[in-house]
């Protein structure tokens, strides 16, 4: 924005004015932004348009939940889920048209990648949301005085974003780090770091870069206690094997906003869910601080995957917690308008081929299993037999979410 009212010859105090207009007040209408002067707002209406993504669709679930597509062009539309809670208003946000990741148990990553979201489609959906938000009478809001001196609204209505929504957003680096930056500017959204999450699948270079840059939340997708297992469930572990993974996150610890990070776990009924792989979980966990979220799998079209049983996410849980661990079971919101955790789908014109990339993975999987055995002989006698057993059982596994492939 500096940039730009720069390359208009205004002074650099424009740009600030601009983001709060926007950003801040909602205001799209040049002619509304009474601060500026008026042969300003006159360029500027001949320039620029203020504009949210076309609303395909809006939908209400009985919970509360709102789910909104939006279309960001050429066939292509995103998803963004709007969660009221009673102290909280939590927005999930998309960065990506598609995912190119194709992780086994979410649907967006089975429809393929089409693009990257712009800075200014992901900042958008937050812009879109907020404002139309604070006008619906019925919206659940914060109260909560304004970062900035005498404006007057009683309060924001979305406390929390998380970039939950369709895409990795570390594989959509510079575009995601400029967007979460507006919605921690104290002239846009001025929101906390801790109530900003970025949830990835493990893209270890830019968790480097995001320590640097912007250290928000970080929450990172597991789902799987060993190599063998999360090969299969999110082939970027092929790259980014768990040892990467974890000394990643232990190096990200000290930036976080908090002192712990999260890690998610996926739970699948046969999959990943048994007491010796909560066990393996404890045992990878335990000497970095975290907080394990178990998520009830989400069950799509097609997927071929069933939710584990209460019982099963209980007693996982009850293992994670007697291990002196620190665990969640997230509940699950908007399952009726298909809103929860890796429902969302879009529409997504797949320039990836999905197809050609599974058999192309399962390739490179021959070479790891090579490594995963030589990393298997490192470890102590105790351990390698409860490993051992786990072990056996992600096999089975394996195995049997190949046969569901063929
Ligand atoms: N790409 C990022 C963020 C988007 S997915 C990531 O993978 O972290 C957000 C969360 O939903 C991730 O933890 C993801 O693994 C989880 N998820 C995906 N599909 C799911 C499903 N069908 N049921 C439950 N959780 C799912
Ligand atoms: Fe992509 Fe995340 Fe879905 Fe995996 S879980 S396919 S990384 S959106």
């Amino acid at each position: 924005m500096a940039a730009y009212v720069a390359g208009l010859n205004e002074k650099p105090f424009r740009a600030k004015q601009l983001m709060q207009w926007i950003h801040q007040r909602g205001v799209s209408d040049i002619n509304e932004m009474s601060d500026l002067a008026k042969s300003f707002r006159a360029t500027l209406q001949d320039k620029v348009e203020v504009l949210s993504l076309p609303v395909i669709k809006d939908e209400h679930a009985t919970d509360g939940t709102r789910k909104w597509l939006l279309d960001v062009g050429a066939g292509n539309a995103v998803e963004s889920v709007f969660i009221p809670e009673d102290d909280r208003g939590t927005l999930c946000i998309s960065s990506q048209a598609g995912c190119a990741v194709n992780c086994r148990f979410c649907s967006t990553g089975r429809q393929g990648f089409s693009r990257n979201l712009t800075a200014g489609e992901i900042i958008g959906q937050l812009w879109f949301a907020e404002h139309l938000l604070r006008n619906d009478p019925n919206a659940i809001r914060r109260i909560e005085a304004y970062p900035t001196p005498g404006w007057e609204h009683t309060g924001r209505v979305i406390s929390n974003v998380v970039m939950m929504g369709m895409g990795e957003p570390l594989l959509n680096y510079d575009n995601v780090v400029t967007a979460l930056r507006l919605m921690l500017d104290d002239k846009a959204y001025g929101l906390s770091r801790r109530r900003v999450t970025v949830s990835t699948s493990g893209v270890v270079p830019m968790i480097d870069r995001l320590a640097q840059d912007c250290p928000v939340a970080l929450a990172v997708s597991l789902h799987a206690p060993n190599d063998q297992l999360r090969d299969q469930l999110v082939p970027l572990n092929l790259k980014y094997p768990l040892r990467e993974l974890l000394a990643a996150c232990e190096r990200y610890l000290p930036f976080a906003p908090r002192d712990f990070l999260t890690f998610e776990y996926c739970m699948l009924d046969g999959v990943n869910d048994s007491d010796v792989q909560a066990k393996e979980l404890v045992r990878l966990l335990a000497n970095i601080k975290c907080k394990i979220n178990l998520i009830p799998f989400n069950p799509f079209p097609e997927s071929g995957l069933k939710r584990s049983s209460a019982q099963r996410i209980h007693a996982f849980f009850g293992i994670l917690l007697d291990a002196g661990m620190v665990a969640t079971v997230r509940k699950t919101r908007g399952d009726d308008i298909a809103a929860a955790c890796g429902q969302l789908a879009g529409d997504v014109v797949d320039r990836t081929r999905v197809r050609e990339r599974a058999v192309h993975s399962n390739q490179i999987q021959l070479d790891q299993d090579v490594d995963a055995k030589a990393d298997a002989d490192a470890l102590d006698a105790d351990d390698e037999e409860q490993e051992q057993e786990s072990g056996y059982q992600s096999e089975r596994s394996v195995q049997w979410l190949k046969k569901l492939d063929d």
